[in-house]
């Protein structure tokens, strides 16, 4: 079945100015107008860990004001990602203090950011010409199996989920480790707490994220889903196989069902070149993990929650960046194969150790414009995908959210799966 989109209430939220760039040609021009939305942004970690704040220099990073101003990113969604390994037992309150960071953020900053909870909140901050700043929790794990953390989460501002990051979680399974038989999974890609947590998430109108997951989790999750789902920073699988990706009857039905993927800049993820490369790096990149922790344990000293990704940067950084035109062929491809109407950007911004040529920070988001308008892409199809698609997805689910919450209907567990130690 085929979701209309609800096109009208996507035009009736859109500012004049956006509407009016239709009749432009100029793809800066296009970019400067439109409204740009990034789902996917790891900055904040930075934030809560190296006390990163966002009037700084990049440093190495991809995000601060001065990047967005000048790439006109309107929104970004600040991902709440609690480590699986580091974390365990106390994944609540990392998740806590992550949404902490960015409202500190914004309370130090009230010029030039503003938490954003709807997609009015996004239209509202374009014209005020501040930073819209939403949080979207990356992994279902976060929730510790409670509903109740869940609609708290909700409560709090979060927007989106992403059911599972590389992790399964015993209600959703990953595509990160569903060959590996160590893990335990479901029988049908969601548990019947996971369809609850799916309903849950559609009653509350938090969008139901499907990056990450196994093909299976995918499948189950869009037929059970009464809103359409999102995939926060997802490239295509036709392109670059990693099973992270999504194949072409993945993308055909994300598209069918009304939703939107939004695209990932990781190099590992657009070319199939590049991550081969990374692949052969690993054990390399393993043992030097292991040497490094070794020699920090020897000499008494404490090892640093981000040793491993420092050193996979370093080995990464040899693998030659591949050229800016893939992620647009990525775009292109999902553009044409789900329809235009269900395609955006999900950057990645600060969790990925390579991006392409020319992709150096959030400041070279009007070259996707360029790039696609010199593909053929018209000023009215650069506005879905900046930012366009995504909210009018946004806006269907707190539609159905509203229309869920007259239904009152009961949940399958009637126990929610949390034992007293
Ligand atoms: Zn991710």
């Amino acid at each position: 079945m085929k979701i209309a989109p609800s096109l009208i209430l996507f035009t009736a939220i859109l500012p004049l100015s956006a509407q009016m760039t239709t009749k432009q040609k100029d793809p800066l021009a296009v970019h400067k107008s439109a409204i740009v939305i990034d789902t996917h942004a790891d900055t904040t970690q930075r934030m809560l860990d190296d006390g990163y704040d966002l009037t700084e220099p990049l440093k190495g990073g991809y995000l601060n004001f001065e990047s967005a101003r000048e790439g006109n990113l309107g929104a970004e969604f600040f991902s709440i990602w609690v480590d699986p390994p580091a974390y365990v037992g106390h994944e609540a309150r990392r998740t806590l203090e992550l949404i902490d960071a960015v409202y500190q953020q914004a309370a130090k900053h009230p010029q030039q950011m503003r938490m954003a909870f709807s997609p009015e909140d996004i239209v509202a901050a374009h014209r005020e010409h501040k930073l819209a700043a939403l949080m979207g929790i990356e992994g279902g794990h976060s929730i510790e199996n409670s509903l109740g953390l869940l609609r708290d989460y909700y409560r709090l501002g979060v927007r989106y989920m992403t059911l599972t990051w590389s992790n399964s979680n015993g209600w959703a399974d990953s595509s990160g480790d569903i060959d590996d038989p160590k893990v335990a999974h479901t029988k049908d890609g969601l548990s019947d707490f996971g369809k609850d947590v799916v309903y849950e998430m559609n009653r509350l109108g938090m969008m139901v994220d499907v990056s990450h997951v196994s093909d299976k989790t995918f499948y189950r999750t869009l037929i059970i889903s009464r809103a359409p789902v999102i995939a926060s920073h997802s490239s295509a699988r036709a392109l670059c196989n990693s099973p992270r990706n999504m194949d072409d009857n993945m993308l055909r039905a994300i598209g069918q069902y009304g939703g939107v993927v939004m695209v990932n800049y990781y190099s590992s993820f657009l070319s199939e070149d590049y991550r081969k490369a990374a692949k052969a790096q690993q054990p390399a990149i393993d043992q030097a993990v292991a040497e490094e922790t070794a020699k920090l344990k020897a000499e008494g000293k404490p090892i640093p929650n981000e040793l491993a990704e420092q050193i996979g940067k370093t080995y990464m950084a040899k693998i030659p960046r591949p050229p800016f035109s893939i992620l647009i062929d990525h775009i292109d491809h999902i553009a044409k194969i789900a329809g235009i109407d269900h395609v955006g950007l999900g950057s990645d911004f600060d969790g990925i150790p390579s991006s392409p040529e020319g992709m150096d920070s959030a400041a070279d988001l009007p070259k996707i414009t360029q790039a696609l308008m010199a593909r053929g892409y018209s000023a009215a199809d650069m506005e879905k995908i900046l930012g366009g698609n995504f909210l009018r997805v946004f806006a269907k689910v707190q539609e159905v959210s509203k229309q869920l919450q007259a239904e009152n209907r009961p949940r399958i567990t009637e126990k929610q799966p949390f034992e007293k130690k």
